[in-house]
């Protein structure tokens, strides 16, 4: 091992503390991260094969673009979006706009690679605007963290964009009225991987009865997108127990995406 080696070192060593911190786990160092450069690099997370999906692939990847190509890629899924924000803003089609503050329509880099899923605006999205800003936002933002991404670099967004009352789950009729500006929003941001959070919203992508236990941990296709189920993180708060299975349904989809882990 070479001198020049130690920052390296220490920086591998405390992305994977924040990884066991964010977790609340004791995942073990690799050795490979500890691995001088030059010898053998470090092997990729396995996971077990998604099923083969139609791909309904962009056909400008980001990955494909160059630096400048992506930039005006970008501009041109954001000017597609901006009219369907727009539509949400005044959008009445059923009860939810009477007690909203305001819509919530997602966020994020209109060129990501993955976007997430909710189920519906709570109290501080609702005032915010934004989607995932309370106590299960940070947990997601930790998640993101420890996929090795920040949250500028997802897309974010729900199934429903108005706030039900109470944050009661929304029902089907109000889920069914919005399911189309998700579906348009998804279609423009072609992700590589969706990443559905909690029941609510792999039962509106997926249309099944399954429970999420059981749809949770392989892939699925929304539109031919590859979609992981995987726990809300409002249940993650409830249960951290459950924080594992997540943190084995992120690496399949960090696998999915080529990235390696912190
Ligand atoms: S929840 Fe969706 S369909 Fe209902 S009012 Fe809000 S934007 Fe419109």
């Amino acid at each position: 091992m070479h001198l020049d080696d130690l920052p390296r070192l220490a920086r591998a060593l405390r992305e994977r503390l924040e990884v066991n911190r964010l977790f609340g786990w004791s995942v073990p160092l690799r050795a490979a991260a500890l691995r001088p450069k030059g010898l053998r690099p470090p092997a990729a997370v396995k996971a077990s094969p998604a099923p083969p999906v139609a791909t309904q692939r962009a056909p400008t990847a980001p990955q494909e673009l160059s630096p400048g190509e992506l930039g005006a890629e970008r501009e041109r899924r954001a000017a597609r979006l901006a009219p369907i924000r727009e539509e949400v803003a005044h959008c009445t089609r059923c009860a939810l706009c009477h007690s909203r503050k305001q819509t919530v329509f997602g966020t994020g880099d209109p060129v990501a690679r993955l976007v997430f899923v909710g189920e519906a605006p709570g109290f501080e999205e609702d005032r915010q605007g934004e989607p995932f800003v309370g106590k299960a936002g940070q947990l997601l933002n930790d998640i993101i963290k420890a996929m090795g991404l920040r949250r500028e670099q997802v897309y974010i967004a729900n199934i429903v964009k108005c706030r039900p009352p109470g944050n009661r789950v929304p029902d089907a009729a109000e889920i069914g009225s919005c399911a189309d500006y998700l579906g348009r929003q998804i279609e423009i941001l072609s992700p590589e991987v969706l990443v559905a959070l909690g029941t609510v919203a792999v039962k509106a992508l997926l249309g099944s009865e399954a429970g999420i236990t059981r749809l949770r941990g392989r892939f699925h296709s929304y539109r031919g997108f590859p979609l992981m189920p995987t726990y809300h993180p409002a249940y993650l708060l409830r249960n951290p127990a459950e924080k594992r299975k997540v943190w084995d349904d992120m690496q399949q989809v960090m696998v999915r995406l080529g990235l390696k882990r912190p």
